[in-house]
């Protein structure tokens, strides 16, 4: 293990209900919802149910539903929001700006009229995070 995984980390609360989240999609290995301090309209992320602060922690099982849905994901974002385009990013350490200790995917959306918001600076309404997270759940529905 690369790093201790603290099983009280925001996300591992998340996945155990205790806490809430505007959620787009669920399966067996990943849960996918809206980013609460979005760098653009649609930032979505995705996290893996096995329990790993770093991707070096996760099972080769784990690693590909991550990216799987991370790329179902993305694809339902892209219908959804027609982006210029979308980074996707997977960050590993406090040094290279990972702020919750549990493995996720960052979705991205890019615009090419508007700069990207702060990292983990402002949280959005929770009516806004709901609209965008049911323009996603739709193009989900209709993948
Ligand atoms: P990291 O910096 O670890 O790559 O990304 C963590 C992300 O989680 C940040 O973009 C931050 O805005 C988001 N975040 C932090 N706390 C919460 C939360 O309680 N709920 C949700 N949905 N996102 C969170």
């Amino acid at each position: 293990m690369s790093n201790a995984y603290d099983p009280n980390n925001i996300f591992a609360r998340i996945l155990r209900g205790e806490l809430p989240c505007t959620k787009v999609y669920e399966d067996d290995d990943t849960i996918a919802f809206m980013d609460i301090m979005p760098q653009s309209d649609g930032h979505t992320l995705v996290v893996t149910k096995e329990p790993a602060a770093e991707i070096f922690d996760l099972s080769e099982a784990a690693a590909g539903a991550a990216i799987r849905t991370t790329q179902r994901v993305a694809r339902a974002v892209r219908a959804a929001f027609s982006p210029d385009g979308i980074s996707i990013g997977q960050f590993n350490g406090a040094a290279a700006g990972q702020t919750v200790p549990h493995v996720h995917f960052h979705i991205v959306p890019r615009y090419a009229d508007r700069a990207l918001r702060g990292h983990g600076t402002d949280i959005q309404d929770p009516a806004v995070l709901a609209e965008h997270a049911g323009r996603i759940i739709a193009a989900l529905r209709e993948a």
